[in-house]
């Protein structure tokens, strides 16, 4: 037995094996030691019905879904070990088979998977300077593929959060990810790649690669098939919002800054009625489309539900019969649904017509496109409805799961079976009389089949022709012939019927998985009606508005809101702020105290863009965008210290991803630069960043900037597109009072000795601040009274000449002023300007 163990191990050795033995599946050595603790079972030394000498633990095998599906969602890889011949005819050793191995990325079952989330398998495929990746869903058929530059693979990872990836033999992982690793060698890799991949218009060479390396190793999970799963559609970036990891937390678009889902963006907006729906809204806030047409025919839907709630209501409510047939549809195309599964998921389709009518006064183009394109599968709903019986088993091998009528054959071998049970019933109140044991009963056990029990104290009532065939503690059991013939035809039914039976489910299970392409289609144009029927509750509930698209580049917001920010404050009203930006205008420097508001004005400039661009409409009393093909964002203190990146080196990473790769059409959002070094380094890296993003030709992105060095304002003194906001404060008897306005102009302060206070600092260390924060005040200004960074002639704003020096270059000219010229030397002079000179280059 360890032998045939040893050899099925060597075909999954990086998988947990589940190894049935009796009505257990065992694990055992390295297994057992790392299941045990991740299941909460015990880990014993030897088998309870062998000799078997070696660590081990084992799961009741009719629960052994739940156990795969706790070690699958601990990132574990599993493979179920079956027993593929009937124990009792096995001659020596039962035949054993690996029939499925779960991955994390290949799941299907339900327990294992989040409804309103896709499960993502990655496979990446290592190109020139970029990547091959594709994402395969296999619970629901979705599958992109494309290729991504090498920097921005990270990006996409955090945007699709896979939940295992596949990747070459020996290729580093390009990014540091929790997630579930698997490798295939390059001989698998060339070998499914000499297959060809099958061509998908606009999908690169890399893309196909690793998509044709993502299905074959689904289907090698999956023996039994995967018919829902069709060719790759493009991952598309041109047409949609490129958001990097960073947007998508600072964001919160999925989770919220503190790691919970339920604050999330997602979360606010989710009152989608399916799975399908809330999966919809996942991928519309992850991926926002830039095309202008594509965002017109969004708002229009989404106009026309906010104004017709009837119909809006009508369609949530008939949604709720669809369930997630796309799911539904994955299990069993791939042969694991069960009964009562199948028969949800024709249920689910034959809602989807009542969901289309209810949709069917509904005039914009999406919805008319939507409801005439929805394929007619009344053939497929039929097909399991005349073969299920009605309130089928979870099972199909518990029996009962096909229907009268379904099957001639199977119906007389039933109408025999029950025949035999009645006439079963008839030698029993026969023999009772015979025998005169008033409750003699006929029994069933699966090993001895059917017998007459009688309890010892009435055995001499027997009769003698009875046969003894089974023993127990206080009773005996008899068979006559009469009794064994009847067992012999019922049993012989019951085979027979349960091997039609199964015949039956498996053909209904093929014919359905024929209507893949039908199916997918009904399925997404639910997810599109559960859609635009969720944006426009939600737009109706937080009164928000259809977006205007410019189309000349345009940021003008008025009475903008924070979605999640003004969910959140229900004891004190949200202040709504206007943010207007165009080409003359586009770089916004956020001065202000602490606790005043910043990081909020620029997360919900942002939150707004990236709503309008996903089809909603958007917390704000008007909004008028163009198109932002990329959403950057640079906020606060984080470091991947695991990485080996400090908090800094993080900074200027993504200040340098950001100036790399912005463009005139995209939004980026600044929340502190140079915080995570000395002051001067910091403001010095800050004031240049910001002069390059104006200055540069092609990097004239919108830009929002927070920051508490105040001496940042000053470029808007001598850069023309440069302005000032500053959020409002009062200050009353010495207190400071956040307005949360956001005004023209610049703080001059930060109060961030108040917020030390509200925050309970002692007094000693905070008055002690104050006097030395007087005393740098005071230095702010050089010598002759002006402003240390920006000099210049008169204040005007544009013209002037910036100039920017650095401690050395101070040095340089203090020493320059302090010179006597009257009573220098030739040679001292000559001197000086040889050290004044060094200095300059740094020596
Ligand atoms: P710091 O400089 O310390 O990072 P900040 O200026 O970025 O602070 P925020 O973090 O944006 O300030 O806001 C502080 C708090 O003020 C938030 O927790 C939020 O609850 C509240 N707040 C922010 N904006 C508004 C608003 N417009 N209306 C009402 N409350 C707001």
């Amino acid at each position: 037995m360890l032998r045939q163990y040893f050899e099925m191990k060597s075909r999954v050795p990086d998988a947990i094996l589940l190894y049935r033995m009796g009505d257990f599946y065992e694990m055992f050595f390295e297994d057992a030691k790392e299941a045990a603790p991740v299941l909460g079972i015990a880990l014993t030394a030897r088998h309870r019905d062998s000799d078997i000498e070696a660590p081990m633990c084992g799961v009741p095998h009719h629960s052994v879904e739940q156990y795969i599906a706790r070690l699958v969602a601990a990132g574990r890889k599993v493979a179920v070990c079956d027993q593929v011949e009937d124990p009792r005819a096995a001659k020596g050793l039962v035949r054993r088979d690996i029939t499925r191995v779960v991955t994390p990325g290949t799941v299907l079952d339900p327990e294992s998977l989040t409804p309103g989330a896709p499960s993502y398998l990655a496979a990446l495929e290592p190109a020139e300077g970029s990547w091959g990746v594709a994402f395969l869903d296999v619970s629901t058929g979705h599958f992109l593929a494309g290729e991504v530059p090498a920097a921005r693979v990270a990006d996409v990872l955090a945007l699709f959060c896979p939940r295992e990836i596949l990747l070459p033999e020996g290729a580093a992982l390009p990014v540091s990810a929790a997630v579930t690793i698997s490798r295939r060698s390059d001989a698998w890799r060339s070998s499914v790649l000499s297959r060809g991949a099958a061509g998908t218009a606009g999908i690169s060479e890399g893309g196909l690669a690793a998509a044709a390396c993502a299905a074959a190793y689904a289907r090698e999970m999956r023996p039994q098939g995967l018919a829902h799963v069709g060719a790759p559609a493009p991952l598309s970036f041109g047409a949609r919002m490129a958001l990097d990891a960073s947007a998508v937390a600072t964001l919160e678009l999925f989770e919220s800054s503190d790691g919970s889902t339920e604050r999330s963006l997602f979360a606010l907006m989710d009152r989608t009625r399916t799975p399908l729906g809330a999966r919809a809204l996942r991928d519309a806030l992850a991926r926002p489309s830039t095309d202008p047409v594509e965002l017109a025919s969004r708002w229009d839907a989404v106009e026309e539900l906010f104004g017709d709630p009837a119909s809006a209501e009508a369609i949530h409510a008939a949604l709720d019969d669809v369930g997630d047939i796309e799911r539904r549809f994955g299990r069993t195309a791939a042969g694991t649904a069960g009964p009562r599964d199948v028969a949800a998921f024709a249920a689910g389709l034959a809602a989807a017509p009542r969901v289309a009518a209810a949709a069917g006064k509904l005039r914009s183009g999406r919805f008319r496109s939507l409801v005439e394109g929805l394929p007619d599968t009344a053939d497929l709903v039929r097909r399991v409805e005349t073969t299920l019986a009605p309130d089928p088993p979870a099972l199909a091998s518990a029996g009962g799961a096909i229907r009268e009528g379904a099957d001639a054959q199977l119906d007389s071998l039933r109408a025999l079976r029950r025949d035999a049970q009645g006439a079963l019933l008839a030698v029993e109140a026969q023999e009772r009389k015979r025998s005169g044991i008033s409750n003699l009963k006929v029994r069933f056990n699966r090993v001895f089949g059917y017998s007459f029990e009688v309890s010892n104290s009435r055995r001499e009532k027997v009769p003698a022709d009875w046969i003894r065939k089974q023993s127990l503690a206080n009773a005996e059991r008899y068979v006559t012939p009469a009794l064994k013939e009847l067992e012999e035809r019922i049993l012989g039914a019951e085979e027979k019927i349960g091997t039609i039976e199964a015949r039956l489910y498996g053909e209904l299970l093929a014919d359905i998985a024929l209507g893949a392409e039908r199916v997918a289609k009904t399925a997404a144009a639910m997810a599109s009606l559960d859609l635009f029927a969720t944006l426009a509750e939600v737009a109706r509930r937080g009164r928000w508005v259809r977006p205007v698209l410019s189309e000349t580049p345009r940021l003008s917001i008025a009475d903008g809101r924070h979605p999640i920010v003004e969910a959140a404050r229900r004891e004190e009203p949200f202040v709504p702020n206007d943010c207007d930006l165009s080409p003359e205008r586009r770089i916004l420097v956020v001065t202000g105290p602490n606790m005043g508001g910043k990081s909020t004005f620029l997360r919900q400039v942002a939150t707004i863009v990236l709503l309008a661009q996903a089809g909603s409409f958007v917390p704000a009393q008007r909004a008028e965008i163009s198109v932002v093909d990329r959403i950057f964002t640079r906020v606060g203190a984080v470091d991947h210290l695991s990485r080996g990146e400090s908090t800094f080196m993080v900074e200027m990473l993504e200040a340098a991803a950001i100036v790399r790769e912005a463009t005139p059409q995209s939004l980026v959002i600044l929340d502190e630069v140079g915080r995570g070094t000395s002051t001067f380094d910091g403001l010095s890296i800050a004031w240049a960043l910001v002069e390059h993003l104006h200055d540069t030709p092609g990097k004239s992105a919108f830009v929002l900037f927070a920051t508490h060095y105040h001496e940042l304002t000053e470029i808007a003194l001598v850069k023309p597109a440069v302005a000032n906001a500053t959020m409002a404060v009062r200050e009353v008897g010495g207190r400071v009072v956040f307005l949360r306005k956001v005004v023209p102009g610049a703080a001059d302060r930060s109060y961030g000795i108040h917020v030390a206070e509200l925050a309970g600092l002692p007094e000693a260390v905070t008055a002690r601040a104050r006097e030395i924060l007087s005393n740098l005040e005071k230095q702010e200004l050089d010598v002759r009274g002006a402003p240390v960074l920006a000099r210049q002639a008169g204040q005007s704003a544009g013209g002037g000449q910036m100039l920017l020096f650095t401690a050395q270059e101070e040095l340089a000219l203090e020493k320059l002023r302090e010179v006597d010229v009257d009573r220098l030397t030739p040679l001292a002079a000559l001197s000086l300007l040889a050290t004044l000179q060094e200095r300059l280059k740094g020596k």
